[in-house]
Order: structure tokens, then sequence, then C-alpha cells
């Protein structure tokens, strides 16, 4: 018995070792970032022992007072942080509350409309190889080549000639912003149910920095540990509640309302007991979106893209559409000479971490890419500026002109973790 309550070592040294390499490295991972330390003290809280299926005050299980507390507070703050009027924050991951939206409003075989996911979508967005492209049928709008942008026109043309049940904007890998209003017009002329996906400019979003989708969109999905900067998860949101289109009555013969159904896509429809831990973790989260650090936060997480963009077009990179309005940006290497998996494992070796990304009409695999993806949310957590994304770039750029050689690229990895050796990982 002893030794089964010993501490794991095994474990804890590799986390001791992945928190190495965190702190030793530039994150350049558009998804990822750093979250506080009071958000990860509310991760590992006793609220992991807890069993909540339902919603607070009308749960399946006792002693869940405290927990209710914990996640109307957690409903509150997202709610004034959007201006939605509606919130669930069960879903576990953005997977998990695209699926909850889609089980809740459309039937197996419906069609749906989503961004080309080698153009940027997401996997959820009617892919194949995800539940979304195997229970409904998926169409799909993506970029012009010419321009890298999405032309909103066609986007209409391909909705009226489709008739999808449901239209998804947002995206993985898409640097500029979304005409939100347009494609509810195009949603309403076609009778569609319009969901928005913000899950990786959320936090641009939630503090003005981008179009506002509340408005205009039906539903709108987000992950909360990208650019919002809380735990790993999801969450849906409406800014008005609507009766729903299919005219479902309760069981008194009442009309259905849309929440109602989401809440149920969440549970019973796909997940069991909420993660009650993970809520109150983004519950902290989403206080801290709201003050007015945060705000210097996000603001720099814009101005560092921008900075970082315009570095990369100075040293000859094609970034698709030209440069970025959010915190992320998209590379076609081929003009390098490169493919997106060279590029990450050199980049890897200096302790550069970045994704390789299919760029819009690629001919390599998603295994080798033509391009890489790089974003600047993490960073800016760890207190970069502008100027620094001049010298990342710089760094960035010695390796990938010369990425095989291993004098060079360990070079430029004692460079980086020197420089970061000055920039503590987690917030005080
Ligand atoms: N939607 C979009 C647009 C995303 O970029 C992602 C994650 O990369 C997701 C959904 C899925 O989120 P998760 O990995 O939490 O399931």
């Amino acid at each position: 018995q002893k030794e089964r309550m010993a501490k794991d070592n095994i474990i804890f040294d590799l986390i001791s070792k992945e928190k190495e390499r965190q702190t030793k490295g530039i994150e350049l991972i558009a998804s990822e970032n750093f979250v506080s330390n009071q958000v990860m003290e509310a991760m590992g809280s006793v609220l992991t022992n807890k069993y909540a299926e339902g919603l607070p005050g009308k749960r399946y299980y006792g002693g869940c007072e405290v927990v209710d507390e914990v996640e109307n507070i957690a409903i509150d703050r997202i709610k004034e942080l959007f201006g939605a009027t509606w919130a669930n924050v069960q879903p576990h991951s953005g997977a998990q509350a695209n699926a909850a939206v889609m089980l809740a409003c459309l039937k197996p075989g419906d069609k749906i409309l989503g961004f080309d996911l080698s153009h940027g979508g997401h996997l959820t967005h009617g892919s194949t190889v995800n539940f979304s492209g195997k229970l409904y049928q998926p169409s799909f709008y993506g970029v012009e080549k010419e321009t890298g942008l999405i032309d909103w026109n066609k986007v209409e043309d391909t909705a009226k000639k489709e008739r999808p049940k449901m239209i998804i904007c947002g995206a993985s890998a898409y640097s500029r912003d979304w005409d939100y209003a347009k494609l509810r017009e195009i949603a309403d002329a076609v009778g569609a149910l319009l969901l928005a996906d913000i899950s990786h400019p959320s936090g641009l979003i939630a503090r003005g920095l981008l179009n506002d989708p509340i408005e205009h969109c039906h539903i709108v999905t987000t992950t909360t540990h990208k650019t919002l900067r809380g735990p790993r998860g999801g969450l849906i949101m409406m800014g008005q509640d609507f009766e729903n289109p299919w005219g479902l009555k309760t069981p008194k013969g009442e009309t259905k309302m849309m929440s109602q159904l989401l809440d149920g896509g969440v549970f019973p429809g796909t997940q069991g007991g909420p993660l009650e831990h993970v809520i109150a973790a983004k519950a902290v989260a989403f206080g801290e979106a709201l003050s007015d650090d945060y705000m210097n936060y996000i603001v720099q997480v814009k101005k560092n893209a921008a900075a970082m963009a315009s570095a990369f077009v100075k040293k000859g990179y094609n970034l698709i559409s030209g440069g970025t309005d959010n915190h992320l940006m998209l590379i076609d290497l081929r003009s390098k000479g490169l493919t997106g998996k060279l590029a990450e494992a050199a980049l890897g070796h200096a302790d550069i971490t970045i994704n390789k990304n299919m760029v819009p009409f690629d001919d390599r695999s998603p295994f080798v890419t033509s391009g890489m993806r790089v974003g600047t949310a993490a960073i800016t957590s760890r207190g970069l500026v502008e100027d620094d994304m001049l010298r990342i770039v710089e760094l960035i750029d010695a390796v990938l002109m010369n990425p095989e050689n291993e004098e060079n690229l360990s070079s430029v990895k004692k460079e980086v973790n020197h420089w970061m050796s000055s920039y503590p990982l987690f917030k005080a």
C-alpha cells in the first residue's frame, strides 16, 4: 500500500522535463499559450473529484452546491466577456463543442458548408476523416489562389448551389478577419444556421480587436486555451437565444429553445460529467481576460504578429494573403525550397517550436506540407515585444537558410536558450 501511494517519480520527472523544454525554447505554435499560476492551481484542485452531470441547479448528483457556484461564475464571466446572453462552458475541447452543436442542430446526412481544411479550416468543419465529414454531407469554400483571401461572393455561390443546413466559419490557419455580417446574409438566404468557430482568435475578438461574430452568428464555439489563455477546453455561446427552427416541443408542449438543444447536445448528447476543475480554471481565465492586464497582453499579441509578419516579408518569405490581422501567419516555404516537415524539424533542433502546415493548393501531403504556421500568443505571454519579433525572425531565417548544418542549429539553440533564460515561464 505504502509503495502504491509513493510519489510517481517517473511521471513527475517527465513533467519537469517538459517544463524545462517550455522554459528554454521559443514557443511559436499558434494554438498554444502559457496559463497563469492560478489557472493551473484551479485545474489541479479537489474539484477533479466531483461528479456533476447536468447543469447548475439541475444535477444528477448530490453535493454539487459548490461546483454550481463555480460553473455559474464561469458562465457569467464568459457572457460578460463576449456580450453573449447564453453559454455552456462544459465542452471538454473545441472538437467536443462543435460535435455538441452539430448533434443538436443537424440530422445525419444533412449538408454542411465549411472552410477547406487544406486552406486553413479545422477537421471538425466537415473533413472526411472526422465525425463531421462522416455523419454529414460536407462541401467547402476556400481562399483565392492569387490573394490568399476568401471571396465572400464565391461562398455565397457555393451556399446557393449546395443549400447547406449549416454554414461554418472560422479557421485554424487563416490570418485575416471574417465578414460575419455578410455570412449571416448568405445563411439567411439559404435558410442555414451560421456557426462561428472562433477557437483561434477568441481572445482578440473578446477585447474588440477583430470583428464581432456574436451579433451576427446563430451560434459561436471556441476553445479556451489558445489566445484566450485558459485551460484546455471548449465552450458554446449565443448572442441571442432563439426558437428552434424545427418546431420541436418539450413534453409539456412548449417550444424548445436553441439553448435547450445545445445544452442537450453537450450532455447527455456527447459528454458525461463535466470537468469542474477545468471549469474552475476557465472561470479564473475568463476573469483574467476581463482585466486591464489581459487587454494590454492581447493588444501586444496583435502588434507582435504584425511586426513578425512584416519582418518575414522583408526577408523574402511568402506569407499567405501577404500578412496578418490576428495572432498568426501562414508561410509558404516553396519559394525557399523547403518543406514544412524539414522546417519544423530544423527549428525544433534549435528549440524554436512551430508546426508544419498545409498551404492553400499544396501539392504535398499533410505529413510533409509546404508551409509552416506561427503565432504570437505564447511568446507574448512570456513578455516579448515588437523588437523581439525581428530577432526571432532573424533566428528562424538563420536556421532555415542552413537547416541541415548541426553547428548552425546548435549555435542558434544556444542563443535561444540564453535569451529565454531572462523570461520566466509563468506570470507571478
Ligand atoms: N476549432 C478550431 C478552429 C481549432 O483550431 C481547433 C484546434 O486546433 C479546434 C476547433 C479543436 O480544439 P481541440 O483541440 O480543443 O479539440
